[in-house]
């Protein structure tokens, strides 16, 4: 279906929806039968699935707060599911270790790193994995067992001689798969996932278990909270579980001192870059299980631990150049090109621009001063705009494909501007890329290069010219032996 079809679509299947729940649950008064009112319900989520551009929090997809439609089930938290105070500094770190060990002298602490997901618990009973469900307010979550049930890595049983557990654990997307999403949500005109926890938490949420099963997500369990085993400290129980089977923080260091702790706090803060899931901070708790009773709590927080948040990076540079590039569904990319900076680890010198409007938004011009900092620490995207050169001018798109020179074309409802040429050589190109990528086919060997030697040579002009290759074709290529 096209955007501009699916937009009047979806927007009929929410009036219809509003009005059809409102006559039952309002008036008692249905005109239309259970199972047709599913029935648009999902034809709506699919839809909204395939566009995540339209979807909206008023969507009756995302009524969740007990709204009659909910597929999802309340459920009560037998413990409360406590969220954590904050420190941004070294003294917050002293002031918190310092009130603790007024009450534990001889305080140990483990550090970890605070995985940037989405809060879940997990029930097992007599080793079965019986339920999953979010954190939600921290007392009442929803039950997304199904969607829970759909990543890899949460044992579905675990050993029998367990009668009790229940551990909590944060659900996230690695960096690469999230990459990989936003690319394709990219080529495809739509509205990009701001960073992975918006993306993991949007998974997790589906009504079609199917479709969280297809976003590879992950989780890190970082905490024993019920069990009918016992365990005198922290560390213990994180063994405990990664013996069963589960996924647990990685790099959890037991700590004594400020020192220790601020170094280690240091450390993961440094390995960000490097690690194959986002994180928005590190993680100081109380070691012993007895003493974290001692402690308790404050009507808000667990007075045994703390969040650290690292500070968010951002650099000013100089916006050298914006290239415009062709997708493989024909949208045209802006992209910045500045002067080289150091951010997260490592050097960025281009940035996304998404469109038109997003460049007018913030009075984008050749020249100017341009902050620029990674989202979610992955992805380099300019945030301001400043120091116009005089004579500069907002930058603005082509009007001619910048790879055929036919004109593009802005589809009714939708921001991006489009190449329609079928013949387009650079839409070609990249769906060829894209046809033999990780994402798709993963042909291994054919990647981008080798695309480009073989369209090159005139071997390849689309996807059906791969199949009748030759080896004496490819052996005339100097990137293939
Ligand atoms: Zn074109």
């Amino acid at each position: 279906m096209e955007f501009s079809e699916a937009k009047k679509r979806i927007a009929f299947l929410r009036s219809e929806l509003e009005y059809n729940s409102k006559l039952y649950y309002e008036l008692d008064a249905p005109v239309i039968e259970d199972t047709e009112y599913d029935a648009m319900l999902k034809e709506l989520t699919a839809l909204e699935n395939e566009f995540p551009s339209l979807l909206s929090e008023d969507s009756p997809t995302q009524h969740v707060g007990g709204a009659a439609n909910s597929q999802f089930k309340k459920v009560t938290h037998a413990l409360k599911m406590e969220s954590l105070q904050n420190a941004f500094s070294k003294e917050d770190i002293s002031a918190f270790t310092s009130r603790v060990r007024e009450a534990v002298p001889n305080a140990e602490f483990v550090v970890e790193q605070k995985i940037d997901g989405l809060s879940v618990l997990l029930e097992y009973k007599n080793g079965r994995l019986v339920r999953g469900s979010t954190r939600g307010d921290g007392i009442t979550g929803e039950d997304i067992t199904e969607n829970i049930m759909t990543i890899k890595s949460i044992p579905h049983r675990i050993d029998s001689g367990v009668e009790l557990l229940e551990a909590r654990g944060e659900v996230f997307m690695p960096k690469e798969v999230f990459l990989r999403i936003v690319e394709e949500q990219q080529a495809n005109g739509e509205t990009p996932f701001k960073n992975p926890r918006n993306a993991a938490a949007g998974s997790l949420r589906q009504k079609n278990a199917s479709v969280t099963a297809e976003r590879e997500l992950d989780i890190f369990v970082f905490n024993l909270e019920r069990s009918s085993n016992t365990f005198s400290t922290h560390s213990e129980t994180l063994d405990f579980l990664k013996a069963q089977g589960f996924h647990v923080s990685p790099m959890y260091t037991v700590c004594k001192t400020d020192d220790e702790i601020m170094a280690q706090i240091e450390l993961i803060g440094e390995s960000r870059a490097g690690l194959s899931h986002d994180i928005d901070g590190a993680v100081v708790k109380l070691n012993s299980l007895s003493e974290r009773r001692v402690l308790g709590s404050t009507n808000k927080f667990p007075r045994w631990a703390i969040a650290f948040k690292y500070p968010p990076e951002t650099k000013e540079t100089t916006l050298l150049d914006i290239e415009v590039g062709v997708g493989r569904t024909g949208v045209l990319t802006p992209t910045a090109v500045f002067e080289p900076v150091q951010l997260a680890g490592t050097t960025v010198s281009r940035a996304v621009l998404h469109n038109q409007d997003f460049i007018d938004e913030m009075d984008i011009r050749i020249g100017d001063t341009v902050s620029v900092r990674k989202a979610g620490d992955i992805i380099p995207e300019i945030i301001r705009a400043a120091n116009h050169k005089e004579g500069s001018v907002t930058f603005k798109l082509p009007h001619d494909c910048p790879s055929c020179g036919e004109p593009v074309v802005r589809l009714s409802d939708e921001v991006a501007l489009r190449c329609v040429n079928p013949e387009c050589p650079e839409q070609k190109r990249r769906n060829i890329i894209h046809f033999a990528s990780k994402g798709a086919m993963n042909i291994d060997g054919l990647g981008p290069a080798t695309i480009d030697q073989l369209i090159d040579n005139g071997f390849v002009d689309g996807i059906s010219d791969l199949f009748s290759l030759t080896k004496e074709k490819l052996l005339t290529l100097d990137k293939v032996k």
